[in-house]
């Protein structure tokens, strides 16, 4: 089921989500939903609060176009067991943050510990644009965005346009 994707500002992307106790068919389905509603978007990540549900799952998939095949990741608790001391900047945006785009600095690669779609537990390694976007949705689920790493003037200058976005789609569907 495709979900709808909220848009900042919006106090459910604020939130510390909570881990679930475990990966039931309840949670398979909501990273079901969530990798639909990735693909549809589309986009390469979708945080469990971005369809307003405050648990701590996420879906990533970082294949290049059409000439590689698919590869979602659904982790579910995740975390970061070990962050690699050299950094890399990259161009960031965000589904719930349409059409906006900044470069971020962060590591360059990220070990996490987490369970998967079965419900087992897993650490991996992620590097290149796995780990940028696995660090953007961890972000997530500790309610924080890609543009709080940004001077609080350029934060306030998207959250005014989004604001003004957010007004002319609750019209257009009025
Ligand atoms: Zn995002």
């Amino acid at each position: 089921m495709i979900r709808p994707i909220l848009l900042h500002p919006d106090p459910r992307l604020k939130k510390l989500c909570a881990p679930v106790p475990k990966v039931d068919d309840a949670v398979r389905a909501l990273m079901a939903d969530l990798l639909q509603t990735m693909y549809d978007a589309p986009g390469i990540g979708l945080a469990a609060p971005q369809v307003g549900v405050l648990t701590r799952v996420f879906v990533i998939d970082c294949a290049k176009g059409e000439d590689e095949p698919p590869d979602p990741v659904c982790l579910a608790n995740p975390e970061i067991t070990w962050s690699s001391g050299e950094t890399r900047e990259h161009e960031e945006g965000c589904l719930s943050i349409p059409d906006i785009y900044a470069m971020i600095t962060r590591p360059e690669a990220v070990r996490v510990r987490f369970l998967n779609r079965d419900g087992a537990g897993e650490e991996r390694l992620f590097d290149g644009m796995q780990a940028i976007c696995v660090q953007h949705e961890i972000d997530h689920l500790n309610g924080k965005l890609f543009i709080d790493y940004l001077s609080p003037m350029r934060r306030q200058m998207i959250t005014g346009k989004m604001k003004k976005l957010k007004r002319e789609r609750a019209r257009a569907n009025a």
